[in-house]
């Protein structure tokens, strides 16, 4: 049975045509099911009768079971959201003072094994389906929702950014995260400005050609060192699209990118990547590209094996950034207490790939 959160507006009018109903009955759906988060047909007064009984019986709107709900005392909000076959998958809700940014995960757990995250530790299971990737946006908003005292949906404040920053490789998961991100700016679903949606990618340089052509939206990328030695230890996809490819990749992006820069992420890890040398390789290798560092001290996790930098390297290597006229921010640490910060996430993962057993075999003394 079609699930509605699967289609994108195309895909929802194809699914309606095939029932002979008009295109604009997909519009009126969108708005029912994602803006208003409305799941129960009966409920979508605008709609004929006739089309109600057909998807009371033909469709229905399922979402992700949640499984747990934590909060940490700065206020994020951790959902770790069941996918089926001892699979679950978490999104971070991080409310500020003028945003609600969410960051959702696509995939259940991660092929690509940068060494220092927890997901990728955690194996790789499946690509989520579009459904299960839109459902975290629906299921944060529809919490915010329940959670306030206003009643009309104009004023609900809802999440103003998203960032799929979450479990897996968005962009190996290309067709449902595509049809996901359609739908977070359609004005009739969710209507978010481009710019407040990023996409962030390890560097699949194919893949950020691919988004450019079929839904560009802000961009990040995983960075995490500044030359090929290092950076095929920490992001190993590095070996098939070194860094010359990946930047190269990154200004042709920029030409149809909503803003005029792309964010480089760089997690610092103590006497790995976090030197003076390292920040001024980093300076010279950026050169060229209109780009944002966002630095991102290493939230440690069980067995990784790396630990975070001291303040005084973190400082040191911002002002050796900032003095080279490189906007650098440094990411404040939010959600660490119930692990819901950057590279934090781990989810329930039934490994097919082995890596995990492998690694605790190569582990065991
Ligand atoms: S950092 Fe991203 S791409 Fe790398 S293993 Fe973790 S989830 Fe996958």
């Amino acid at each position: 049975m079609p699930n509605l959160l699967d289609y994108d507006a195309a895909g929802l009018e194809a699914l309606l045509a095939g029932w002979g109903e008009k295109p604009f009955r997909a519009r009126q759906l969108l708005r029912w099911v994602h803006q208003l988060g409305e799941s129960d047909f009966a409920a979508m007064t605008d709609l004929a009768k006739s089309l109600r009984a057909r998807l009371a019986t033909d469709a229905d709107v399922t979402l992700p079971r949640v499984r747990a709900d934590s909060r940490s005392a700065d206020g994020t909000r951790k959902w770790l959201l069941d996918v089926g076959a001892g699979n679950a998958v978490e999104s971070v809700l991080i409310p500020e003072p003028d945003r609600r940014t969410l960051c959702i995960s696509s995939q259940a757990g991660c092929a690509l094994e940068c060494a220092f995250c927890a997901t990728g530790r955690q194996g790789f299971n499946r690509n989520l389906s579009t459904a299960e990737i839109i459902g975290q946006l629906w299921w944060a908003n529809h919490c915010l929702a329940r959670e306030q005292t206003i009643e009309t949906h104009a004023d609900r404040r809802m999440v103003t950014n998203v960032v799929m920053m979450g479990m897996g490789e968005p962009l190996a998961n290309f067709d449902n995260v595509v049809a996901a991100l359609r739908l977070m700016i359609d004005e009739r679903a969710y209507g978010l400005s481009r710019r407040r949606v990023t996409v962030s990618t390890a560097g699949l340089v194919s893949g950020i050609d691919r988004l450019r052509d079929a839904c560009p939206v802000a961009l990040a990328v995983s960075l995490h060192a500044p030359n090929d030695a290092l950076r095929d230890r920490l992001v190993p996809i590095n070996r098939k699209w070194p860094i010359d490819a990946l930047l190269a990749a990154c200004l042709r992006y920029l030409d149809r990118a909503p803003r005029d820069f792309i964010t480089f992420e760089y997690v610092l890890l103590e006497d790995v990547n976090d030197r003076p040398e390292h920040a001024r390789e980093l300076v010279a290798r950026l050169r060229g590209v209109p780009c944002k560092v966002n630095l991102i001290p290493f939230n440690p996790f069980a067995g990784s094996g790396f630990e975070r930098s001291p303040r005084e390297a973190v400082a040191r290597f911002r002002d050796i950034l900032m003095r080279a006229s490189l906007l650098t921010t440094v990411r404040r640490t939010r959600g660490d207490e119930i692990d819901a910060a950057c590279g934090q996430l781990a989810g329930q993962v039934q490994d097919r790939t082995r890596r995990k057993a492998r690694r605790e075999a190569e582990a065991t003394p």
